[in-house]
Formats: structure tokens, sequence, C-alpha cells
């Protein structure tokens, strides 16, 4: 089932997520329905703080993509980037590589919204899979940026930390109005 998705404006989304040390029933149904959520948005990408856990685990699909293309290499070999979605990624740890490109991004949390971004080009992961197995990999193009900007919420960051000044000027009223709408919500 498809949850409700968290608005900028929820504390939650500042939250750092606590690591996951087991993959519990819990957790796995959390997962599925991660994805269900993301994929009814439309989206790239869902960190559990987009559904209001605090948790260090996010669900990533860039398959659907055409016009941004994703690089990936497994054991120093490039490999499939369609074979290897949907991605659970549980306790990442990340370490962003290359030079800085900026490029488009929205997040399901700030709807309608998007600006240029700078991140790294690529970004090596070490996590955990949705069964809890140890992976390693290195991303680059859409699934960098879309992986930078999951373990960033998982962190309590939000894409609107990262944009350059004019561009945040310019949403401003917009984003004090959401977060206004937000507050008022979690009050009824
Ligand atoms: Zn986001």
């Amino acid at each position: 089932m498809a949850l409700e998705i968290v608005k900028y404006g929820d504390p939650v989304l500042r939250k750092k997520g606590a690591r996951i040390e087991k993959i519990t029933p819990e957790i796995e149904k959390l997962v599925k329905e991660m994805f269900e959520t993301m994929y009814a948005a439309r989206g790239v990408g869902l960190a559990a703080q987009q559904i209001g856990k605090a948790l260090q685990l996010c669900v990533i699909d860039v398959s659907e993509v055409e016009d941004r293309p994703s690089t990936l290499e497994v054991n120093n070999q490039e490999a499939d980037v369609k074979a290897f979605m949907p991605l659970t990624l549980i306790n990442p740890e990340i370490k962003p590589l290359g030079k800085e490109v900026a490029g488009a991004e929205g997040c399901l949390s700030f709807p309608e919204m998007y600006a240029e971004i700078t991140r790294q080009e690529s970004v090596e992961v070490t996590a955990l899979n949705a069964k809890g197995q140890e992976m390693h990999f290195r991303a680059g193009g859409l699934l960098a940026r879309a992986i930078q900007h999951e373990v960033d919420h998982l962190n309590g960051i939000l894409f609107i930390d990262r944009m350059e000044k004019p561009d945040k000027e310019e949403l401003k009223l917009r984003l004090e109005a959401l977060q206004k709408e937000t507050k008022a919500k979690l009050k009824r």
C-alpha cells in the first residue's frame, strides 16, 4: 500500500536515521511499502524519513529514466544498471568521487519544486541490501545523484540546503507556505 509522503515542515525530515541492526519482518514490510509509495508518486528515490521513519534506509529505481544516463561498476567491472534495480540501501556509507556537476533535482517532499544542485559525479557505496547482504559498487550519472540525494535525507539534509542562494530565494515564499501547511496538518 502506498503511504503518505511527509512534506517539508515535518521535523522527521531533519532527523538522522537510526542504523538498522536486523532485517525484521517490519523492515521488510516497510521496504515494500516504500517502493509502492515511490512508484505511485513517480519518484526515482525515497528515504525512510519521507514516510515518517528516521532510519538508515532508502529505496531507488532509475530504470525508467531514459534521458539521464546512469553508470554502474560492480567489482571494478561495468554492470547493467537496469538489472541492478530496484535498489534498497540499508545503513549506506558513501564516498563521493570525481568532479562536481550541476543537475536538475526535485524531491517528493517538495512537490513541484526543482533546482540545479551541484553534486559529485560518482559515488562509491557500501550498504546492506534488503536481504541484509553487504554490497559494494560505484555509481555515476543520475544514479550517483539519486544516491547522494537519498543519503542526505538519511542524515536529515534536504536538497534546499544545497541550493544556490538565488534559487532558494526564488522558492522562498512557496517553501514558507509549504512549511506552514505541513505544520498546520500536524497539529490536527
Ligand atoms: Zn528528496
